[in-house]
């Protein structure tokens, strides 16, 4: 099949589209709403809402039946897309300002864990509320105070009360991004709903892990504290604690039967395999953004950058800007190739790894660069480069940090187990 680098069509209008976005409803505002943290941009999350709705895109996950074909091209087979437009809007979102994105309204990693986990009556029942009349936002509460990395390490319990059918949650869930808007009643936004994930079954280990939908405004929930962060200091990052906390025996995403050696984890696995490439995504737009705008700082004090001569003539400063752009357009491939993969359904667990490695590698990296180049201005509040440096470390701690994700690249080039290399 021969390779195209060219955007399909609805991919090229939906950017085109989101840079308009970016530009006027992003940018201008990244600076006040980095200062004042958990601010909420209302007008962007009600334009994000509306528009999401009027074009179709109501969950921020992938959509099944997005297609790359066109109106004049019927008969045209059409090869899947859901997977490269996502990445391709979250990538032009996080170059307006990532912070913003993350509270894009929509389903979130909790959506993205409903589509991975989920029957297809769930799907259907927990996210139509995506498309519906109030911006609507779902998270995902992984992580513990004990379980990071080393999820084995989850504490929370989930126990079936038989009398009356319900699931029973105890346990303390940290830095779970989106998780106040998603689980505390807010007039201005609809019900949405955190994704928990709890041992049904601790002797099992992993096998025994399921993931369950918690409802916004469920009893014994609670927001214990919102983090003050380095970066992306516009998105609420949570602490939960979940106090005996009921769900009907349906809200237990996929199957409750708990059997030796299929492990309950793996729809953990499957939502990480298919969200890893678009924080990669997220990634890259940042990675852009910076590098765009050491550019357009150069060239507006009449440094351009002399494309094309041999390595030795150029200066310092042209080199450190072509090695910018060659780590960016690597990333952006690895990302392009994780997301095929997934839209084609091809199993990606390496290729999702790798793009999220290299991205977060490269964003630091060019982040980082973009204020060295441009010394005391980079360090300036004046410009976003400095706060697009602090924003960009947490594409290598989030979703697996970047030893973990070289640990799963290792495992899967290597043939081994987790256990065999940890
Ligand atoms: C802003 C923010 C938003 C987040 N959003 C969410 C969310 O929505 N939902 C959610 O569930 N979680 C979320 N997280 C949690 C995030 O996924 C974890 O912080 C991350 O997985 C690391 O886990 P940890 O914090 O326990 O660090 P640790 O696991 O303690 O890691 C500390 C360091 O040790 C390294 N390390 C650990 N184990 C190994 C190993 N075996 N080999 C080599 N190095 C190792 C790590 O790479 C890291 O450098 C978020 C975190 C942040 C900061």
């Amino acid at each position: 099949m021969p390779i195209e680098f060219e955007n399909p069509k609805p991919i090229a209008q939906m950017q085109f589209m989101l840079q308009t976005v970016a530009d006027n409803m992003m940018r201008p505002h990244s600076r006040h709403f980095d200062e004042n943290e958990h601010e909420i941009p209302f007008s962007y999350i009600e334009f994000m809402h509306t528009a999401m709705k009027a074009t179709g895109v109501g969950t921020m996950a992938p959509q099944e039946t997005a297609s790359s074909g066109t109106d004049t091209d019927p008969g045209k087979k059409r090869p899947p897309i859901a997977y490269q437009m996502l990445a391709t809007m979250l990538e032009m979102l996080s170059w307006g300002d990532v912070g913003m994105y993350l509270i894009t309204p929509g389903g979130g990693l909790g959506a993205a864990a409903v589509q991975a986990a989920g029957t297809p009556e769930q799907k259907a029942r927990f996210l139509a509320r995506f498309g519906d009349e109030k911006p609507t936002f779902g998270a995902m509460c992984m992580t513990e105070p004990q379980a990071g990395s080393d999820t084995s390490a989850i504490r929370t319990r989930a126990v079936l009360d038989e009398k009356t059918n319900e699931w029973v949650i105890n346990g303390q869930k940290i830095f779970v991004t989106a998780g106040d808007k998603a689980f505390n009643p807010h007039d201005e936004f609809g019900r949405g709903f955190l994704v928990v994930w709890a041992s049904i079954d601790q002797e099992a280990g992993r096998a025994g892990m399921r993931a369950f939908v918690v409802e916004s405004g469920t009893p014994g929930v609670t927001v214990a504290k919102l983090e003050h962060k380095m970066g992306i200091r516009v998105s609420d990052t949570a602490a939960i604690s979940l106090d005996n906390v009921r769900v009907p025996y349906e809200n237990l995403l996929g199957s409750s039967t708990v059997e030796k050696n299929i492990t309950g984890f793996k729809g953990a696995m499957a939502t990480f395999d298919a969200t890893r490439p678009l924080v990669a995504a997220t990634g890259v737009g940042v990675a852009r953004a910076a590098l765009e705008e050491v550019k357009k700082m150069l060239s507006e004090r009449g440094i351009t950058i002399r494309y094309g001569l041999p390595r030795q003539k150029l200066t310092s400063v042209e080199r450190d800007v072509i090695d910018m752009e060659i780590m960016l357009r690597a990333a952006w491939l690895m990302v392009l190739k994780a997301v095929w993969m997934a839209d084609n359904k091809q199993p990606n667990a390496l290729e999702s790894s790798m793009s999220k490695v290299k991205s977060g590698d490269i964003v630091t990296k060019i982040t980082q660069k973009a204020v060295e180049i441009m010394g005391p201005l980079g360090y300036n509040r004046a410009y976003l480069l400095e706060k697009w440096f602090r924003d960009a470390k947490i594409t290598d701690i989030y979703e697996g940090t970047g030893q973990i994700n070289r640990l799963v690249v290792a495992r899967q080039l290597l043939g081994y187990s987790g256990k065999e290399l940890r």
